[in-house]
């Protein structure tokens, strides 16, 4: 280890730094001054009402949206800098969606093998392998040569979690991975995303899955009106939350 590596452990390195962001559409801000610190390994899950702001956040951090002021670095590169190379700022980047976007007319492994290949310029043996070891991080090899349409919402979200995963992303951002999901569902999505923490990944998931959040994350953020509102570790936040706004907002989801 190098005397910089030194430097480095002592000064807590963040994965992901967000310091005053704002997000405005057109007379609407949506994003108030947010500040958000993510550290290596840590599974941060946001939480909040509909419309606080929580998909522009993780849709600025991917760079989908263009925050309107504010600095956002993600392993240690500034990608609000506008001579940042944005496509390999966002392969640094993995993100999981409500919806699961997959590629109809794909199989599963055409799925996790084509953005490997056009984004990252693997050769197909590569692209195969990575594919493969993915798919079984989620166990889901057996359905390779399946469509998405042959697959359960549950099987299809554990997919677009591998396809995620298979291009090596530094951070992974779920947004409400579970909320189209049945029910009898979301316990295979959540425990590939538990396995995935245990792993080591830093992960920012926004979630109504209070159990998940309360088991696996080691803090909580509550959002609110584009404002972080509290933050900490769950037993506080979503155990004995300090701010009124939390209060109300766990009574109607708990
Ligand atoms: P959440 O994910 O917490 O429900 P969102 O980040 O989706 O909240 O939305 C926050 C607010 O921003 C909402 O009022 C929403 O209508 C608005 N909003 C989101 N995206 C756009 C957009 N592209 N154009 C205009 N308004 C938007
Ligand atoms: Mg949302």
């Amino acid at each position: 280890m190098t005397s910089d590596d030194n430097d480095a452990t002592r000064r807590q390195p963040t994965e992901i730094e967000i310091r005053d962001l704002h997000k405005s559409f057109g007379a609407t801000e949506v994003l108030r001054g947010i500040d958000l610190q993510v550290t290596p390994g840590e599974v941060v899950c946001v939480i909040g009402p509909s419309g606080s702001g929580k998909s522009t956040l993780l849709r600025c951090i991917n760079l989908l949206e263009e925050p309107s002021r504010g600095r956002i670095v993600v392993a240690g590169t500034d990608i609000t800098d506008p001579d940042v190379d944005i496509d390999a700022a966002r392969r640094r980047i993995g993100m999981v969606f409500q919806q699961f976007n997959l590629f109809p007319h794909l199989t599963v492994s055409g799925n996790l093998v084509l953005p490997q290949r056009r984004v990252l310029g693997r050769d197909k043996r590569t692209a195969d392998r990575v594919a493969r070891e993915n798919l079984r991080r989620v166990a889901l090899t057996d359905k390779a040569d399946a469509y998405p349409a042959q697959l359960s919402g549950g099987q299809q979200q554990r997919v677009a979690i591998a396809r995620a995963l298979a291009m090596d992303p530094r951070v992974m951002l779920f947004d409400e991975p579970t909320s189209a999901l049945d029910p009898e569902l979301v316990g295979d999505v959540l425990a590939v995303m538990r396995s995935l923490a245990a792993d080591g990944m830093t992960m920012v998931v926004v979630t109504h899955e209070m159990s998940f959040a309360r088991e696996v994350a080691d803090r909580v953020v509550f959002m609110d009106e584009g404002r972080v509102v509290e933050q900490g570790p769950a037993a506080q936040v979503v155990g004995s939350p300090r701010h009124e706004r939390t209060r109300d907002f766990l009574t109607r989801v708990l």
